[in-house]
């Protein structure tokens, strides 16, 4: 999945030597201290961002690496030349608890260069948007992929908020520059890469009716499928195969809905066969059974 953040620079300056010669390893050519403007930038940490995601702590070494040789744009603007800076270095730094990668990118002074330099030394430029590519998206709760466990972003469940946690770098995009506050009020970037939910984008439509009906629905479906589901540990357990009630419910809870239809009618199908003398009986103690299964 592609991920997009919004980070910022920090100062910027002069390379030191030991910079310089990491910037001329990205470089074509031999440059000198004088030609070029040194900045650093704060990329992505492990913290819950606005979107209710957070990076992995044991990801960030591995996209630290990826953002080494990425190019940064001005505004969006996709031409070549509007392509000013180049990340030489990236590290994780550990900062009062948190982590996060810190990288150190390159502007080649001279032309529209300079422009973007004045805006960073006057703190206009200041937020950067970068975008990178990560394999995994886990639910912190439960620990299975986001998205498939009913846990939801922002949620809390015993006291724990429900975040996605981003894993498995898999590459890292061009990083952008952005001036401020033009497009934070415009809210442009955050639309473009972030994956949102349902309700959110049901507020932002003014689907909010639908929404809930839909959610309705859906709970009437995981009570229908919670009743499957005791019906054929019922049937499992009538016809003995043997195996315990607590792995009978944890099978039946992995199938889906199908499943256990199929399961019953075939568990109903052996029933009949196993007990076909009793059936007319078999049929009274049964509905007997199946009224105090639904109480339990
Ligand atoms: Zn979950």
């Amino acid at each position: 999945m592609q991920i997009k953040k919004e980070t910022e620079v920090a100062g910027g300056g002069v390379p030191t030597a030991v910079q310089l010669e990491a910037i001329n390893a990205q470089a074509k050519g031999k440059l000198t201290a004088e030609q070029v403007y040194v900045f650093s930038l704060r990329l992505c940490d492990d913290q819950v961002d606005r979107d209710g995601e957070r990076f992995d702590t044991a990801a960030l070494p591995g996209l630290a690496k990826l953002f080494i040789g990425k190019t940064g744009i001005v505004d969006h603007r996709w031409s070549s030349d509007s392509q000013v800076a180049r990340i030489f270095a990236a590290e994780v730094v550990q900062e009062n608890g948190v982590s996060y990668i810190k990288a150190w990118a390159y502007i080649r002074r001279g032309g529209t260069a300079d422009e973007v330099i004045a805006d960073i030394e006057a703190g206009i430029k200041k937020e950067v948007s970068v975008g990178c590519a990560m394999g995994r998206s886990v639910c912190s709760i439960c620990g299975s992929e986001y998205g498939t466990c009913g846990h939801q972003k922002g949620e809390s469940y015993d006291g724990a908020v429900c975040c996605a946690i981003l894993k498995e770098p898999m590459d890292a995009y061009e990083f952008s520059f952005v001036a401020v506050p033009a497009q934070r009020e415009a809210g442009v970037l955050k639309a473009l890469g972030s994956r949102r939910c349902l309700k959110e984008l049901a507020e932002e439509f003014g689907t909010q009716a639908e929404y809930r009906a839909l959610v309705q629905d859906a709970e009437l479906g995981r009570q229908y499928q919670k009743l499957l589901c005791d019906e054929v540990v019922r049937l499992c357990l009538a016809l003995s195969l043997g195996v315990e009630e607590p792995v009978l419910r944890s099978m039946m809870g992995k199938a889906s809905a199908q499943e256990l239809m199929q399961m019953k009618s075939a568990l109903e199908g052996r029933m009949a066969e196993m007990y076909p003398v009793k059936c007319q009986l078999s049929g009274a103690v049964k509905g007997d059974v199946v009224e105090s299964g639904f109480l339990i």
